[in-house]
């Protein structure tokens, strides 16, 4: 079958200027009319794009068909080529190589920095590491991913000469947690630089065996209205979509009450079950199995990133006496248990005694049991009651 067209050769027509027109033609597509500074040579590719791409205005010109398919396997090429990102990962530690990995996996191009050398292991995943931030910068990456440790990253920001990068590019964060480093970028960096802060909810542990239904955070932070710069930050979230993350679209603020309540606690129990020292036995529960699972998850990541949690999420105190204060209670709750208990066994030892002495008469039994009656365990909280069986708790 053709399509028409007049005043085009198709064997004199390369293949960069099938690129070249329908460069042309996506950007012109919506005009109804050629644009006014378009020179005859463009107005003669952009008139080919439209035959090329369908547009009814051309229907008068003929083409020969396998021009229009080595355009349309030109314009998937393309569209693949706009898919693939120059990432720039700062901070090759545990976590930027684990992204890292999967980034060049699906084709990216990765390129790294980091204060120590790493250069081994970026040769190994493919990624083209950096000794110097600067010479990094100079390759003009699309988006630079910061890797580095939440205490760190402040210094790391400071320190990284963004002048040198191209004025749009955009600066991604994956840190624990997300106020902190919003605050810190729309602080610090130049408002042509687009902002994402994200949190891959999970790490090298819980992601070795793939991404799948695992939550991925992110907040859009400031990204400019241009469709280029739309397209690239979908892009990148791309990455963690076709990965199987299940995508979360959440403010950095939400982010931290929700992380502080669920992240922090569970770090900080694995690292109080660290302390405690599990370790196998011959008949570990399911349940059992969890709680070494969890130690072995957290204890893994470094203390400082444990500290980040902490430090750098306003909630985690109030979650850390929270616990504390439901620690504490629960031990008093098993107290209050044990004390009923002691009471009502030293009652009837007491009690008999006394029978023994009046003669094997059961004496005053109510008078005996108020008598010999512990008081109560000490209630240190005054936000604590204690009732028969459960510890009701009055929030003040
Ligand atoms: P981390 O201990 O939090 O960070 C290690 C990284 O920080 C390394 O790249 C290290 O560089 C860099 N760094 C530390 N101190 C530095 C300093 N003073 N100056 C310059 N760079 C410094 O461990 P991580 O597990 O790799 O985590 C990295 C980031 O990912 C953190 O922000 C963390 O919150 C986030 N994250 C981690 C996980 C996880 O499961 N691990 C999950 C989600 C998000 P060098 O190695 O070159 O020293």
């Amino acid at each position: 079958m053709m399509n028409s067209i007049s005043f085009v050769n198709s064997s004199s027509t390369t293949t960069a200027d099938i690129i070249y027109l329908n460069h042309q033609f996506s950007r012109h597509k919506c005009f109804s009319r050629l644009p006014r500074d378009a020179t005859p040579r463009d107005r003669r590719k952009i008139s080919l794009a439209r035959a090329i791409n369908g547009s009814p205005t051309c229907s008068h010109v003929e083409i020969d068909q396998t021009l229009v398919s080595s355009s349309q396997a030109t314009t998937r090429a393309c569209s693949n080529e706009q898919k693939k990102l120059k990432i720039a990962v700062v901070g090759f530690g545990n976590f930027g190589q684990f992204l890292a990995r999967e980034m060049v996996k699906q084709g990216h191009q990765v390129l790294a920095y980091s204060r120590s050398d790493y250069s081994k292991v970026a040769k190994e995943i493919g990624v083209q590491f950096f000794r110097d931030p600067d010479d990094l910068c100079e390759e003009h990456p699309q988006v630079v991913l910061l890797c580095t440790s939440i205490l760190s990253t402040e210094k790391v920001l400071r320190s990284l000469p963004v002048d040198r990068l191209r004025r749009s590019t955009l600066i991604v964060d994956v840190l624990s947690v997300k106020e902190f480093p919003r605050t810190l970028f729309l602080r610090h960096l130049p408002e042509d630089l687009d902002i994402l802060c994200t949190h891959p909810m999970f790490g090298p542990d819980s992601g070795k065996s793939g991404w799948d239904g695992l939550p991925f955070v992110f907040d859009k932070v400031r990204v400019g209205s241009d469709p280029t710069r739309t397209h690239r930050v979908n892009t990148f979230l791309d990455i963690f979509k076709h990965a199987g993350c299940r995508m979360v679209e959440m403010t950095c603020m939400d982010h931290d009450k929700h992380a502080a309540g669920s992240q922090f606690i569970t770090h900080m129990m694995g690292r109080v079950l660290e302390k405690v020292g599990l370790s196998n036995t011959p008949i570990n529960t399911k349940g059992y199995e969890s709680l070494l699972n969890l130690v072995d998850n957290t204890a893994r990541d470094s203390f400082e990133l444990f500290y980040g949690l902490f430090l750098y999420n306003k909630n985690a105190m109030e979650e850390l006496d929270r616990l504390d204060w439901a620690f504490d209670t629960v031990k008093m709750q098993l107290s209050g248990y044990l004390h009923d208990f002691a009471s009502k066994k030293l009652m009837l030892e007491t009690g008999n005694e006394l029978a023994g002495i009046v003669s094997g008469k059961i004496g005053d039994d109510n008078h005996n049991n108020k008598r010999l009656m512990l008081s109560p365990p000490t209630n240190s909280y005054k936000n604590v009651t204690f009732t028969d069986t459960k510890v009701s708790e009055k929030m003040m």
